[in-house]
Parts: structure tokens; C-alpha cells; sequence
């Protein structure tokens, strides 16, 4: 082979290479619906390339950013300078960061700021953010125009392994959270692990919650890879969490394919919901994150398993080790909560079913069963032990 040929052959082979390292760092998740199924797509890096996984997927429209006041300086405006380097010409749209945004004020000014924009049927609602940014902008895109496409570009860890998944939006009202919602899946997911490295430390291990909830319900290799990785996982290097993150979104693709309108084996992602709602509610929303409040949950849930032998009474002491590996459970974060209060609170959560509460109880690692046969004097006995007998 002449030297030029050899040059060629050898730029052809790093350029294939490069392109294949290039692959090797995302893993792409199908999650299956009845209308087809999406994408989600998850590595380190990928929002550089927001441009050719859209255009991948025909998602050509406008993209209509959407974000909130934390994540438009660190990740969305990057986004925004990356497709116009594409050769886009996005719309950047911005709410005010917090739960007590996600309500219907803030989607009537979503609503007008769209229509003074003249967003049409083919743009695309690109939501970058966490679950708030997620929820809201997936509302509104479910009902502009009668449905636009969307896109979840998650950025926390509880958007990526939960709610950038399964198609479900909407809103809180001030009875209650997620009282208006949709369902509407997205056309496609986008986790990028590096946008994690800049999550304040809390919501992080808040994540981890969600996270080791989706092995302790449904896969235990996935549990026992995140044990043997906790260094890596309390480190968030994002080359070595992005493929865990990806198996924690596995389990929820695996469970909405089964149940797309959470009518049975859904329900096993509430594991730790029901005391964990009562917390986060007793609490007053913002005190207590939502995942810290579920890992919460997840131990009540635990002694309420033990006291009705869902599970063997190693277990509850086990699984308290284990979240506290993960820095949850820190009780110097929990505000005083009375059992009474609490109790309460779990009567008002929107999964009871004829006033019956349906408990997402452990039978072991990785796997849970659903009961509402629960005797009053167990859950007392579980919101005493949260209440740390007050
Ligand atoms: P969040 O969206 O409020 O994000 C948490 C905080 O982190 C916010 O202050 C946000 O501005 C900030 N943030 C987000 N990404 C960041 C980043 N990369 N760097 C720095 N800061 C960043 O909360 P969340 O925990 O992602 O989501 C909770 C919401 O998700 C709740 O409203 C809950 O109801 C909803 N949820 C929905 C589903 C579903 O299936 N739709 C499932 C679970 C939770």
C-alpha cells in the first residue's frame, strides 16, 4: 500500500473509531408503548449532540426550550448555543425553579408566551430540567395546540431514572400535588450524566432514593452493581454512573410497557410513597425533598412488611443500612412530625382506592407486593417509629 493510501485507510480507521468510542458512551433504552415506543438515550456528554438526536428522530421543528431559573445559566443556554451552531433557531423559555411554580399559573404563562412566539403544531417542547421542568412543560405540551411533540432533556437525578419516563405530566392545585395531568410520552429522553455534577449535593442523594428504589423493587443485580459502585455513585463521575443510571431507567421502561395507565403492576414504583407523601406533606413540601422523604417511606414501609411478614424481620434493618450507605435517612434533616399527622396524610393520597390505601410492601431485595390489607395498629406503629415517638 502506497504511504497516501495508508494516510487515507488510517484517517478512515480513527474516524470509524472515534465514532464507535463515540456510541460506546451512550446506551439507548427503548421504552415500548402501544402507539411504538421512544428512545432514551443516556451517556456523559451527549448535550453537544442535542441536534443530531433530534434529527435522528425527525424532530425538526422549532425547538421550544424549556427550563427553569436554576438550569438556565448551567445547562440550557449551552443547549440553546449548540443547536444555533447546528444551524437552529431554538426559543428559550424560562420558569421560576421550585415546586410551588408547577401549577396552573405558571402553564397559562407558558401558554401566552407560545402564542406570542407563533409556536405551531411542528415545533418540539424541549423540556431541560428536573421533574418539575419535566411535568409542567410535558403539560403543556400535551395540550397546546392539542399536542405538540416532546422532548425531556432530564438534569436531576430523579428526572432521569423516573419522571422524564412513562409519559405522565401535569400540575399541582393547591388540594393537592399532580391533581391535573395528562398522559403523554415523549418522542424522546435525553440523561446526560455531566449535567449531574452540577446538582446541589441534597437533591443528588435525593435522587439516589429513586434510584435504589428501582432495584429494591424490581432488580437485584441492579442493586448489587449500585452497592459495589457506591463510591463511584457518591463521587457522580459521569462516565462511570451513566450506564447504572441507564439500568435504573430500564426498570421503569420495563414497568409502564406492562401498565401504561398505572391500572396494576405500575404501582409498584410507589414503593415508600404512601408515608413518604404523608412526610413530605407533614413536613410542608419543600422542608423534606421528595426522595428523602420516599427513602423515608421505604423504611416505614419496611417495618409495616416485617409487622405483616411481607418480608422477614432481617429485612427492615438491611434495607435501613443500605439507604443510609447512601446518606439517606438522616434524621437531623427530618423536622418533628406527629404520628397522628401523618396518619392522617396518608388518607388524603390520591392512590387510595374505594378509601383504601394500596401498600407497595418488600418481600425482599427486588421485589415487592401489593396489599391493602394492612391493620390500622401497623400503620400507627410505622408513623410512630417516623415520628420517633412524638
Ligand atoms: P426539581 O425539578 O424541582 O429539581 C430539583 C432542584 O434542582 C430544582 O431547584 C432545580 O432547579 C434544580 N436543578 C435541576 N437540575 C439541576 C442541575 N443539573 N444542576 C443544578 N440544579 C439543578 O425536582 P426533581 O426532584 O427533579 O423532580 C421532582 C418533581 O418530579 C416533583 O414535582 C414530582 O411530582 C415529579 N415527579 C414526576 C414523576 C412522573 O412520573 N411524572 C415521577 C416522579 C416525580
Amino acid at each position: 500500500m502506497r504511504s497516501r493510501d495508508r494516510r487515507v485507510a488510517l484517517h478512515k480507521f480513527w474516524k470509524v473509531k472515534a465514532a464507535m468510542d463515540h456510541m460506546q458512551h451512550r446506551t439507548i433504552q427503548r421504552v415500548e408503548t402501544a402507539a411504538g415506543g421512544y428512545d432514551a438515550v443516556y451517556g456523559a456528554g451527549l448535550l453537544d449532540d442535542l441536534a443530531e438526536l433530534l434529527h435522528a428522530r425527525g424532530l425538526d421543528g422549532r425547538a421550544v426550550l424549556c427550563t427553569d431559573s436554576n438550569v438556565e445559566p448551567l445547562h440550557a443556554k449551552g443547549i440553546e448555543a449548540a443547536l444555533e451552531r447546528a444551524g437552529h433557531r431554538p426559543l428559550l423559555w424560562t420558569m421560576p425553579a421550585g415546586e410551588e411554580h408547577k401549577n396552573l399559573g405558571t402553564v397559562a404563562k407558558a401558554y401566552a408566551w407560545m402564542a406570542e412566539r407563533g409556536v405551531e403544531r411542528r415545533d418540539v417542547v424541549v423540556a431541560v430540567g428536573g421533574g418539575v421542568v419535566g411535568d409542567l412543560s410535558g403539560f403543556v405540551a400535551a395540550t397546546y395546540l392539542r399536542g405538540l411533540r416532546l422532548v425531556q432533556v432530564a438534569t436531576t437525578l430523579t428526572a432521569q431514572v423516573d419522571s422524564a419516563l412513562g409519559g405522565k405530566v401535569g400540575v399541582d392545585l393547591p388540594a393537592g400535588k399532580n391533581l391535573v395531568g395528562a398522559f403523554h410520552d415523549p418522542a424522546l429522553v435525553v440523561g446526560d450524566a455531566t449535567t449531574l455534577t452540577t446538582l446541589p449535593r441534597r437533591e443528588w442523594r435525593a435522587g439516589l432514593a429513586e434510584l435504589l428504589k428501582h432495584g429494591l423493587i424490581y432488580d437485584k443485580h441492579l442493586l448489587d452493581d449500585l452497592i459495589a459502585a457506591r463510591p463511584d455513585m457518591l463521587d457522580r463521575d459521569p462516565s462511570l454512573i451513566a450506564a447504572l443510571i441507564a439500568r435504573g431507567a430500564a426498570v421503569k421502561a420495563a414497568v409502564v410497557r406492562d401498565d401504561p395507565r398505572e391500572h396494576g403492576v405500575r404501582r409498584i414504583l410507589n414503593y415508600g410513597h404512601t408515608l413518604g407523601h404523608a412526610v413530605e406533606r407533614t413536613a410542608g413540601y419543600g422542608v423534606v425533598k421528595h426522595g428523602e422523604a420516599v427513602a423515608w417511606g421505604m423504611a416505614a414501609a419496611a417495618r409495616i412488611g416485617v409487622l405483616t411478614k411481607t418480608c422477614g424481620a432481617e429485612f427492615a434493618p438491611w434495607q435501613d443500612d443500605l439507604l443510609r450507605d447512601f446518606g439517606l435517612l438522616d434524621r437531623a434533616l427530618l423536622p418533628p412530625l406527629r404520628a397522628a399527622d401523618l396518619i392522617a396524610a396518608t388518607r388524603l393520597d390520591k392512590k387510595t382506592i374505594g378509601g383504601r390505601i394500596n401498600w407497595v410492601l418488600p418481600v425482599e431485595a427486588g421485589s415487592v407486593v401489593i396489599t391493602s390489607d394492612v391493620p390500622d395498629i401497623v400503620v400507627e406503629a410505622a408513623a410512630r417509629w417516623l415520628s420517633d415517638g412524638l
